[in-house]
């Protein structure tokens, strides 16, 4: 049985890595091919050839660490390196809940060391070279270990809490466990604004002058409050800009970055922030949150049923059952399933960014949403000619080409 699981395991991260390798050549493929008329004012032919440099040169480098993080894996996998770990654990920590907590601490912050120099050469070699990168090396080490600070209070903190439940109550483990989990993914959909974001960045309400005058007349006229929104220094980071609406309730807010206001016209960061009130008019938090609830209920089923068996440990080189190694090996079993519910996701996702574009242009800001989503894209040197099945699998919003159609339809 344990030899059967541990190809099965094996066959499962190989399928895993083909598949994104293919995708990703796909998308290669299909980005040297001839715009569509719609898309040709974007980039002047210059700019295109800049934009095209930076698209290969992030996918090599794509190609390049997942290549690497996939032999690392399987390495670890077949040749027992998560039991040789779980053994030098054993051997200092007894208590079930700490030695699963320690096993997962090495396993993440080894794989984050071993990823450093990749985020390194991405940020400071890569998008420095396209003159987007505003990170100092001083903020990039602050950033890392504030990301620390945060995976040992929340994730430890979660983790401990959760192993410690399966220790009480095996048999009742599942819907235990899930309750925390989601009882801590609500407040934290609340008031991730509040308690994360401040770590790394600043927020600041809007400042008096024509913008807030102009974004007063869209708020008033939709009943969004304007004490909602905010904004941050992406700039800190990069040249990139952005917008997003988070939260529920009370706790909802549109957060603009200082370097989309640097970007557009006042009209067009209207037409944005629009669209993210869109978000929030068709409840998209709320929809996505209690979708994620019986899909971690049933996550959290299966894992119970398997969390005592030896078998699974054992294909892991492991000897008995160990919370720790029975989730990790359960992590990659239960992957496809994640794949296709990431499809779902994705699907839903870019049915709700239709929604909200919908919602910009029915009061009056179709255009502007249509030129600022152009810039948006121009700015950030974004691929416009992404290959459908890429799409299907991991765009969460739908392509540029798509929702200008769309918009003006
Ligand atoms: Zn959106």
């Amino acid at each position: 049985m344990a030899q059967v699981l541990f190809i099965v395991i094996l066959v499962i991260l190989a399928v895993d890595f083909i598949l994104e390798r293919l995708l990703a050549f796909l998308n290669i493929k299909e980005s040297g091919k001839e715009l569509p008329a719609l898309l040709r004012n974007i980039y002047d032919p210059e700019k295109y050839a800049h934009q095209q440099d930076y698209f290969r040169t992030n996918s090599r480098f794509g190609m390049l660490s997942s290549t690497f993080s996939f032999i690392v894996t399987l390495a670890m996998f077949a040749f027992g390196g998560f039991a040789w770990v779980d053994g030098i654990v054993m051997q200092y920590v007894q208590n079930p809940v700490w030695s699963t907590v320690v096993f997962f601490g090495i396993i993440f912050i080894a794989s984050d060391i071993i990823g450093i120099p990749f985020d390194w050469y991405d940020t400071f070699v890569i998008e420095e070279r396209f003159g987007f990168n505003k990170i100092t090396p001083k903020l990039f080490i602050l950033d890392k270990l504030k990301g620390y600070g945060m995976m040992i209070v929340l994730g430890g903190g979660l983790l401990s809490l959760v192993v410690w439940i399966y220790t009480l109550t095996p048999e009742y483990f599942w819907l235990l466990a899930w309750g925390v989990i989601t009882g801590f993914s609500l407040f934290m959909t609340m008031f991730y604004s509040q308690i994360i974001v401040p770590l790394f960045n600043k927020q600041t309400p809007l400042e008096e002058g024509e913008l807030r005058t102009e974004i007063e007349k869209f708020a008033t006229k939709t009943g969004f409050n304007l004490d909602n929104i905010f904004v941050i220094d992406g700039s800190k980071r990069s040249t990139k800009a952005n917008a997003y609406f988070s939260g529920l309730g009370a706790k909802k807010r549109i957060v603009l970055y200082d370097t989309l206001i640097d970007k557009m016209s006042n009209e067009e960061i209207v037409a944005v922030l629009a669209h993210e009130v869109g978000h929030y008019k068709h409840k998209h938090t709320l929809i996505n949150f209690l979708i994620s609830m019986p899909t971690t209920l049933i996550l959290f089923y299966v894992f119970g049923l398997i969390l005592h068996s030896d078998a699974l440990a054992q294909a892991l080189g492991g000897s008995v059952a160990s919370f720790h190694l029975n989730a990790l090996a359960f992590s990659i079993l239960y992957s496809p399933i994640s794949i296709l519910l990431d499809i779902i996701t994705n699907v839903l996702s870019r049915k709700f960014e239709y929604q909200a574009d919908a919602y910009a242009a029915k009061h009056g800001y179709g255009i502007q949403l249509q030129t600022g989503l152009k810039k948006l894209t121009a700015t950030s040197l974004g691929n416009l000619m992404p290959h459908p099945l890429y799409v299907f699998f991991h765009y969460s919003h739908p392509t540029l080409y798509q929702r200008i159609t769309r918009i003006s339809a």
